[in-house]
């Protein structure tokens, strides 16, 4: 959702940079035709430069500065609305006059100046961004003839990128930029004009251009240009416009391709504060932050009810004293043991077992020292039960065992062996302690209320008989 809101303000992001920068671009077109049509096309200009292809030295010094002197006026008004350069070329392809640079001429642009070549030799407007010998920018080239129709060069007006960005700027009020490939500025630009490009934060493949009289707005973004580099370097392989959002910045690129067909010659680069890609970020971020919390409420939640589920599930299945079973769980074992034993045929016993004379403990040595009492009794015995033996607190001092597969027999042993190691036991105060054992083995149809019954009894018995014993029957 968030995604496809912030996908859709980049696509037209990218698309209203694009149809602005060649609205932009359109509007200098048109201005150069009308340059051509009504200025350097006429008798004036065409009588003087048709005499220049085949002239010598002299008379072409003189015809530059005929027409220099000619064109200057005109040259002054192009610069003010951002038109930097008004160039002749003869048909060879070399310099004949450069307003912008009159004392340099005569050099070929063959392999520099693609443009030129396809407009002297193929005779046609060439209009298209390229880089030259000292500028880029983007051209509009127009083939020049005499009245007869013979090919006498070409001229062409250009525009700077900076001026292309400028109006670019006003038009969207984004701050833009523009980086051009670094392997062609180094392939064109003159050694001692290569001062004005340097390297871009971007994309190390890119420069800046550094004009004298303005900063490149690279340095006031350099950090978003550093963080946004990896991304922008693999988008730019796509070779098509693309937006990236930083820290409330949106950045978007376009590509701007040259006449020899580079695709990514070059980028427009436009920074905007956007305050929608900001709000659709901030939504997402406050629904991103709630959810988080809500979950972080349900997991407690959860957590909570879990923990108040097992203490409850503890509270209902142990003693909590003794830790060992309560007399529920052992109900409840005991059910479950005798269906089972039913069904196998196999032998079930149970011990019922009392301290003796456990209230004089308490009365003698307190509350704590009786507690005590209970939890060792518990602790001892466990050491001598079986895995599949279970031992509950059935109420008070009293406790019982259920040995599952066990007949009598075994069962007395068993006993023995706790009265025994309980007898043993070291419980820290001056007296001998001792149990009382009743013990019980499952009869066929007796019921569990009967069994305990039974083995209640043995237990009297064994406290009538003197107590510390183990009794099995009458
Ligand atoms: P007998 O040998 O006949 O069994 O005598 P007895 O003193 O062990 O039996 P009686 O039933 O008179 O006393 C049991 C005592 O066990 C009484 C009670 O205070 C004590 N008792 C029961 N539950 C607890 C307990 O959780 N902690 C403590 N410290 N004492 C308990
Ligand atoms: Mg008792
Ligand atoms: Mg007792």
């Amino acid at each position: 959702m968030y995604e496809d809101k912030r996908a859709a303000v980049f696509e037209r992001k990218v698309k209203v940079f694009n149809d602005v920068y060649k609205n932009t671009r359109k509007s200098y077109s048109k201005i150069t035709k009308l340059l051509y049509d009504e200025i350097i096309n006429t008798p004036g200009v065409i009588d003087q430069f048709k005499q220049a292809k085949d002239a010598g030295p002299e008379k072409q010094k003189n015809i530059r500065l005929s027409l220099y002197k000619l064109l200057i006026p005109t040259y002054e008004s192009l610069k003010s609305i951002n038109i930097r350069q008004l160039h002749f070329h003869l048909p060879n392809v070399s310099s004949f006059l450069r307003f912008h640079k009159p004392e340099k001429y005569g050099d070929s642009l063959v392999g520099i100046r693609h443009s030129l070549e396809i407009v002297n030799k193929e005779k046609r407007y060439v209009e298209g961004f390229e880089e030259g010998r000292i500028y880029n920018g983007f051209r509009y080239v127009y083939p020049l003839f005499d009245e007869e129709k013979r090919h006498i060069g070409s001229v062409e007006t250009s525009l700077s990128f900076k001026a292309l960005s400028n109006d670019i700027e006003e038009t969207l009020g984004d701050e833009i930029d523009f980086i051009l490939k670094k392997s062609i500025v180094e392939r064109k630009v003159w050694e001692d004009e290569k001062s004005h490009y340097i390297m871009s934060h971007i994309n190390h493949s890119y420069m800046h251009e550094k004009g004298d009289e303005y900063i490149p707005i690279m340095y006031k973004y350099q950090q978003i240009n550093q963080s946004i580099s990896k991304e922008v370097t693999q988008k730019m392989q796509n070779q098509k416009g693309f937006c990236i959002s930083k820290e409330k910045t949106t950045v978007t690129f376009i590509p701007i391709s040259n006449v020899e067909g580079d695709k990514n010659a070059a980028y427009l680069i436009s920074y905007e504060n956007c305050e929608e890609i900001s709000s659709i970020e901030k939504d997402a971020l406050t629904l991103l932050v709630i959810s988080t919390l809500i979950l972080l409420i349900l997991s407690m939640l959860i957590f909570v009810v879990l923990q108040k589920i097992s203490k409850i599930n503890e509270i209902a299945t142990y003693d909590s004293l003794t830790g060992t079973y309560n007399r529920n769980t052992m109900n409840e074992l005991l059910e479950y043991e005798l269906e089972r034993i039913e069904r196998k045929q196999k032998p079930l016993s149970i011990l019922y077992i009392d301290i003796d004379d456990f209230k004089p403990v308490n009365d003698k040595y307190g509350h704590e020292k009786g507690d005590f009492v209970l939890k060792k009794v518990v602790e001892l015995m466990l050491q001598k039960l079986r895995k599949s033996d279970r031992l509950g607190r059935w109420g008070g001092e009293e406790f019982l065992v259920m040995l599952p597969e066990t007949d009598e027999e075994e069962a007395v042993l068993v006993a023995e062996k706790l009265r025994e190691v309980i007898s043993m036991g070291d419980y820290a105060m001056p007296r001998e302690l001792t149990c009382s054992f009743g013990v019980a083995t499952y009869r066929d149809a007796e019921d569990l209320d009967s069994l305990i019954a039974r083995a209640d009894r043995y237990l009297y018995k064994a406290k009538k008989e003197g107590k510390n014993r183990v009794v099995s029957h009458f």
